[in-house]
């Protein structure tokens, strides 16, 4: 960029010189960065698990890190010249350790699926393989005789796992038949009440000593409500099982302080996963926490289930953690529930069907057959009307998980746009009036489809002007002028 940039701010600066280049190149992957900012500017984005990463942050990922492989842990690499990569991986681990008060980190993976496949393996590690291999008096793997082997292979495919129901709201990686964990384990789930929505505890308590499982995962990708993890540990200790936690979701909840005591996972569990790019607000990746009994196993994590790690991710994750750490990010993390709960009043004031009634995190789970949709239906015409969610099966859901009949919506984008309480209301206001003039398009074969909708052009463009009025007063990225 020339002198007659000064105008311009630095971050501004940044992000046109870094488009210059690469239009130097490849001018449609520049043309398409710069329409994705414009189009995550004009959207309502509230689907739960999005965010936007600081300036900060994207820039970070974007350098010389990348094409450095570094296999192994800080100083104990199996590469050379890694040591600026040790530099950034310790930074980030000390700065996950001090935001979630923990034993451990481990910041190497590349998503949270990742994070929950090293904290599977981390466990069969500890509890599966280290006893095989002092039963059999050798130091590793590679030293037992084929029979001893066959046997551990067959120990590893032979344990159980409690998780939480994906209707329930938990994660395909909790257990869910079509991802690996439902494969790799024996898999039973727990579910949540039929008449609250909420956990039940002593259901699951039950479930857990009929079952005795070698993992219970608690954590969830849409229950609008808390978990007490004081009361997890004890029902995993009583059967002797691990407790994992994934705050993929509210992770950012945590650093936050606005879960502390029975509700902040870390001093409880025994093991936590989470994504680094929901709540948190940091670059796209994973994490795992653990005590000190873990830590061994997890280190471990590439080459057991991961590749060569991301250095630059992982510095990035080192400035969120950072910027994680500071007085504001309470504040944030804060405003992020007072928002998901004025959303929730705004739709129940209006005579939306939410899932448990309400919220208590960030996120509210609409249960859109009150309109007669589907959540198919709901989430596209939702995006006509420039509202972006995304479609979520209730529990018991009747449409299944394609269909589905729910919309999950979340705050932690809007409330880094600035939008508070007021803002909120008005939303769920244009929510409620894009799902109440919306209605199932009849089916070719007569009935009415699960897939398709009606929704007057008028309306959707109406919303739509109101959206992008609203969030004027909030400009995304104020500080990056690309025009
Ligand atoms: N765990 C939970 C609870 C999630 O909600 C998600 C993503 O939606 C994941 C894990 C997987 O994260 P990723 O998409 O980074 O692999």
């Amino acid at each position: 960029m020339a002198a007659q940039d000064t105008a311009y701010s630095t971050e501004s600066i940044a992000f046109r010189s870094a488009l210059d280049v690469i239009r130097g190149v490849e001018p449609r992957v520049a043309d398409a960065i710069a329409s994705e900012i414009a189009d995550q500017r004009e959207m309502l984005k509230l689907i739960a698990s999005e965010n936007y990463a600081s300036p900060a942050v994207l820039l970070t990922m974007g350098n010389w890190f990348s094409d450095k492989y570094a296999e192994g842990i800080v100083g104990r690499r199996f590469y050379a010249g890694c040591r600026n990569v040790d530099t950034v991986e310790a930074l980030a681990a000390e700065h996950a350790k001090s935001v979630f008060g923990a034993a451990h980190a481990y910041v190497q993976p590349h998503s949270g699926i990742d994070a929950n496949l090293v904290a599977f393996w981390s466990v069969l590690s500890q509890r599966v393989e280290s006893p095989a291999l002092a039963k059999a008096g050798v130091r590793q793997v590679n030293d037992l005789s084929e029979q001893d082997w066959a046997q551990l292979r067959a120990d590893f495919g032979n344990q159980r796992m409690l998780g939480m129901a994906l209707d329930a709201g938990g994660h395909l990686t909790h257990g869910f038949r079509p991802n690996i964990s439902g494969k790799m384990f024996d898999q039973r789930s727990y579910g949540t009440d039929p008449q609250t929505g909420l956990v039940d505890y002593d259901a699951l308590r039950e479930s857990a000593r009929e079952f005795r499982p070698l993992i219970i995962v608690a954590g969830y990708s849409a229950y609008p409500r808390l978990v007490n993890f004081r009361i997890m540990r004890e029902i995993a200790d009583e059967v002797g099982a691990t407790l994992m936690v994934d705050m993929a979701h509210f992770a950012g909840l945590v650093a936050g302080k606005v879960l502390t005591g029975d509700f902040d996972p870390v001093p409880h569990a025994n093991i936590v996963t989470t994504t680094t790019h929901k709540s948190l607000r940091g670059p796209r990746g994973g994490m795992v926490l653990c005590d000190d009994s873990l830590a061994e196993h997890v280190d471990r994590g590439c080459p057991m289930v991961l590749g060569g790690p991301l250095p630059h991710v992982m510095a990035a994750k080192a400035v969120a953690l950072a910027e994680a750490g500071r007085p504001e990010f309470a504040t944030y993390a804060q405003a992020i529930v007072d928002n998901s709960r004025a959303l929730a009043e705004g739709l129940l004031k209006r005579g939306a069907k939410l899932v448990t009634g309400g919220t208590d995190n960030h996120l509210v789970l609409i249960d859109v057959s009150s309109y007669g949709l589907t959540g198919r239906q709901a989430e596209t015409a939702l995006l006509d009307a420039g509202i972006v969610t995304n479609r979520n099966s209730v529990p018991q859901d009747p449409n299944g998980a394609w269909y589905t009949s729910g919309i999950r919506i979340g705050t932690p984008a809007l409330t880094t746009r600035g939008l508070g309480t007021a803002e909120m209301d008005e939303i769920a206001g244009l929510i409620d009036t894009v799902l109440g003039a919306t209605s199932a398009a009849p089916a070719a074969k007569g009935g009415f489809s699960k897939a398709h909708h009606v929704l007057d052009e008028a309306v959707a463009a109406r919303v739509a002007a109101q959206a992008a009025e609203l969030l004027s007063g909030f400009p995304l990225y104020p500080g990056v002028d690309l025009t």
